[in-house]
């Protein structure tokens, strides 16, 4: 299939940053990334230029990566500068996090000091519901919830941490810690736990080695400025 050829129907869901669209075929769809950024639990609003292209061709550079590592993806191929053919999924509602440095809400609930290495990365489930603002759960939760079996959890684990050795490494490669980053997952046709969302600056934090610049969404959390330049900066490091 080229994948090109697939026409947009209707709108499937419009989210904080993405846009999903039905196409002419039932099993794909079109995943389109938005320059508009939200924070701090939706209160800031604002746009980030370019970042829909960035954070689009950065996350299916980042799919392609670790298909070749096993790791199941629903990416499928680009459609356009800010657009890719993804499956569809039928997505679990929990968000994964993984941590190898702390920082954020790790250090505001634990105490832990910003910038400690973790011996052991952490791996988080947090319950993606805004109107209770993505409360942290555990396994037990996403069992008892009905979220997901006992194998997709163990799965999801899987992946989460086969993801985050291949890209910690990956990124250091380019001179960049990987911090901490999201991910979600869905179930496709067959059941199959594959990785879907998206692995982008949006998701992940980045820290320059050399001097310790944040190159991630945290610059627009926190007014850092040079928003534009640090999405520039990682697109540059990845396809250099
Ligand atoms: N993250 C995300 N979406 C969310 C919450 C977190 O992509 O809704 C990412 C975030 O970019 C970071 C990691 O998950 O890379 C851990 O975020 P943390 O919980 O520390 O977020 P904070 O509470 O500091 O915003």
């Amino acid at each position: 299939m080229k994948e090109s050829n697939l026409k947009k129907t209707s709108m499937l869901y419009e989210g904080k940053a993405k846009i999903v669209h039905e196409t002419d075929k039932e099993e794909f769809l079109i995943q389109e990334f938005k320059d508009d950024a939200t924070a701090l639990d939706g209160k800031k609003k604002g746009k980030i230029k370019n970042k829909g292209v960035y954070n689009n061709q950065i996350s299916a550079h980042l799919f392609s990566y670790l298909e070749s590592y096993h790791v199941v993806t629903h990416f499928v191929g680009p459609y356009s500068d800010n657009s890719m053919v993804i499956k569809r999924l039928d997505m679990i509602p929990i968000e994964v996090v993984m941590r190898n440095i702390a920082t954020g809400s790790l250090v505001k609930r634990y105490g832990v000091k910003e910038g400690t290495e973790l011996e052991h990365p952490i791996l988080e489930f947090y319950l993606k519901d805004d109107a209770k603002h993505d409360p942290l759960i555990n396994e037990d939760h996403v069992l008892a919830f009905g979220h997901a079996s006992e194998d997709e959890i163990k799965q999801i684990k899987r992946f989460a941490q086969k993801i985050n050795a291949v890209l910690k490494s990956y990124f250091h490669r380019r001179n960049m810690y990987l911090v901490d980053f999201k991910v979600e997952f869905g179930r496709g046709k067959s059941g199959q736990i594959k990785l879907g969302d998206e692995i982008s600056p949006d998701t992940c934090r980045f820290w320059d080695t050399e001097s310790g610049a944040k190159l991630d969404k945290d610059r627009f959390r926190h007014d850092l400025g040079n928003v534009e330049e640090a999405y520039a900066e990682v697109y540059k490091r990845v396809f250099k």
